[in-house]
């Protein structure tokens, strides 16, 4: 691996601060697939309706979407026209395949020039990895649309060699290194034409993050479409979303108390630290999950469970910021392939990471806020599915975070009860 540590700002490092677990835990499961839950919405309408280009709509029908969501209804007839959208809609309910398409569908790669059209960033490298692959799936009938992924861990000198002999018309990436390609002009945005920003809070929260989309934002053309998406929005950041746009359509799909999550049972279980590893022990042997997602609060716990749920032989693997790039997209992609059924994480893991097989969440430590939490039980019960997820609350500071979110989204969540009916949480 090459190491340009000054431009891999990953943004999701997190202070380590080693813990032992104790104990190892035992894991259980049937193999069952999940099967994907219907969204036939309100909305009778079909792909078809957005007149969108015929090779993307055999895309579509080749991805099995069948309906668009709620969001995709509401948002791809604006975004195909070229305005500029402020869209929040709760996660798992495809708001990838709306700029994917819209910009896709906008693309004429004959009549352009050979610089990049499009560009999306994003906060992780496991989402800009993700995106792309989406790009790649729906511009399967356009052979000529090429698209590139870029960010740190990996050598800028191959980033730079695809630019100049593939010349991609769609860039993904991380903003640290796609910052450092366009300021030694390897990347040329001035003909862009349509301007991403995925879990645009999370991008533009983060003051060093917004820094460099900022300069990133000012090397493009004036005349663009922006698309801003996430599944959190606050009152706060939507006006700092909307100086990047030009009268920009707003799509608030769910106010906030809708967020939580259609077809998810949400519980806790309070214990002290000690006893989590028997708790989760218990837990992965009683319920049937398809995958699981398991989050701690640091790179070394993240790496301690782990090492003890394999050293018991059970299946698990772990993806932190403290690991090399190639091995967090290759850890990413056995999970996706359900190579492996349990993924312990770090929050780096939460957000937009689409795994459709996730069933279970469990918070092996509890996230430090309210948002985050929504981030991480999103991973279970992707595009209406059904998922379970079980919070430990340890601490007096968990369970002021567990009111507020209980408050915040309307929610009650109980305690975790000795029997949980599998039926609500597994899609049959
Ligand atoms: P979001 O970005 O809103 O969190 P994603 O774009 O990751 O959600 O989509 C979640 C999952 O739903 C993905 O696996 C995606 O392929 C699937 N999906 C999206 N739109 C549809 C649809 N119209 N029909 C069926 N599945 C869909």
């Amino acid at each position: 691996m090459a190491d340009n540590d000054d431009d891999l700002v990953d943004y999701d490092e997190e202070e380590v601060v080693p813990e032992v677990a104790k104990d190892a835990a035992a894991v259980g499961g049937d193999g069952k697939e999940s099967k994907k839950g219907h969204y036939v919405g309100i909305h009778a309408s079909g792909f078809k309706d957005f007149l969108l280009k015929p090779e993307l709509l055999r895309a579509i029908v080749d991805a099995g979407f069948e309906h668009p969501s709620e969001v995709q209804h509401e948002s791809i007839p604006q975004a195909v026209l070229g305005g500029d959208i402020v869209c929040q809609a709760k996660s798992g309910m495809g708001k990838t395949a709306v700029f994917v398409l819209a910009t896709l569908h906008q693309l004429n790669p004959s009549a352009e020039s050979e610089d990049v059209q499009v560009l999306v960033l994003c906060h992780t490298r496991e989402l800009a990895f993700q995106i792309a692959h989406e790009y790649e799936r729906f511009s399967k009938y356009l052979p000529s649309i090429k698209t590139a992924v870029f960010y740190g861990g990996v050598n800028v000198t191959q980033n730079r060699d695809i630019l100049k002999k593939e010349h991609p018309h769609i860039v993904v990436g991380t903003p640290g290194r796609i910052l450092k390609l366009a300021r030694d002009k390897d990347l040329k945005l001035s003909s862009l034409k349509h301007f991403v920003l995925d879990e645009c809070d999370r991008v533009l929260e983060s003051l060093d993050m917004r820094r460099d989309v900022q300069e990133i934002f000012r090397m493009t053309p004036h005349e663009k479409q922006v698309l801003l998406f996430s599944a959190t929005l606050s009152k706060e950041i939507r006006p700092v979303c909307k100086k990047f746009c030009q009268d920009p359509m707003e799509i608030y799909v769910d106010d906030e108390t809708k967020l939580t999550l259609h077809g998810l049972q949400l519980y806790y279980a309070k214990l002290a630290e000690a006893e989590k590893n028997k708790k989760l022990n218990d837990l992965l042997d009683a319920l049937e999950f398809n995958q699981v997602v398991i989050f701690v609060s640091k790179v070394a716990r993240a790496k301690e469970l782990n090492r003890l749920l394999t050293e018991c032989n059970f299946p698990s693997i772990c993806i932190h910021a403290g690991m090399r790039q190639e091995e967090r997209i290759s850890k990413y992609k056995s999970f996706k392939d359900f190579n492996a059924r349990i993924l312990v994480a770090t929050d780096l893991f939460g957000r937009g990471i689409d795994i459709e097989r996730v069933n279970v969440v469990i918070n092996y430590d509890f996230p430090d806020d309210s948002d985050q939490f929504l981030h991480r039980v999103g991973r279970a019960g992707r595009f209406g599915t059904k998922g379970i997820a079980i919070s430990f609350i340890s601490s007096e500071a968990d369970q002021t975070i567990l009111s507020q979110i209980q408050s915040r989204f309307e929610v009650n969540i109980p305690t975790l009860p000795d029997e949980i009916d599998m039926s609500t949480y597994m899609s049959t």
